[in-house]
C-alpha cells in the first residue's frame, strides 16, 4: 500500500504546532518507512541552545541516519511542514511563506535545484495542501516593530 502523503504531510503540520508550543519556530518533519509507518519525528529545535542549524529536516536527517542504513533510509520519505531550505536539502541530500521575515530571512533556492545538482535520484513530492501548509505560520510571522 503506498503512503498516503497528505496525511503524513498534515502529521508534519502538528509537529510543527508542537515546536511553536515548545518556543521554537512552527516547522516539523518526520520520517515514514516504506509502507508509510511513523519512524521519526522532529521539531524545530533552535532553543534552548539557539542552534540556528537546528532545523527540523536537519536534526531528523541526523537521527535517522545514525539509526538506520542507506539501503533502509533510500526506501523512505522524509515529510517536512515546509520546502527544506538549501541546507536541509544539502544535509538530507539526499519559500517563500515566511518572505523576507527578518526572523527568518529565507534562501529562495528549491530543494529540487539542490537535489538535481547531486548525483542520486531523489524525487521530490508536491507541493501539497499548500493553503493548509501555509495556515501554520500564519500568525508565527508578526512584522518586527
Ligand atoms: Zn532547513
Amino acid at each position: 500500500m503506498s503512503p498516503d502523503h497528505e496525511s503524513l504531510l498534515r502529521l508534519t503540520f502538528e509537529i510543527a504546532h508542537s515546536a511553536t508550543a515548545h518556543g521554537n519556530m512552527p516547522f516539523g518533519a518526520l520520517l515514514a518507512g516504506p509502507g508509510g509507518e511513523i519512524l521519526l519525528e522532529e521539531e524545530n529545535g533552535y532553543f534552548p541552545d539557539l542552534d540556528a542549524t537546528a532545523h527540523a529536516e536537519c536534526l531528523l536527517a541526523t537521527r535517522a541516519s545514525k539509526l538506520y542504513r542507506e539501503p533502509f533510509l533510500a526506501q523512505c520519505t522524509l515529510y517536512s511542514s515546509a520546502e527544506p531550505c538549501a541546507m536541509c536539502a544539502g544535509a538530507i541530500y539526499w519559500k517563500a511563506m515566511t518572505g523576507d521575515h527578518p526572523d527568518n530571512p529565507t534562501m529562495d533556492l528549491p530543494c529540487r535545484d539542490v537535489f538535481s545538482a547531486g548525483q542520486k535520484s531523489i524525487e521530490v513530492i508536491g507541493p501539497l495542501i499548500e493553503t493548509e501548509a501555509e495556515a501554520v505560520h500564519r500568525d508565527a510571522w508578526q512584522p518586527t516593530v
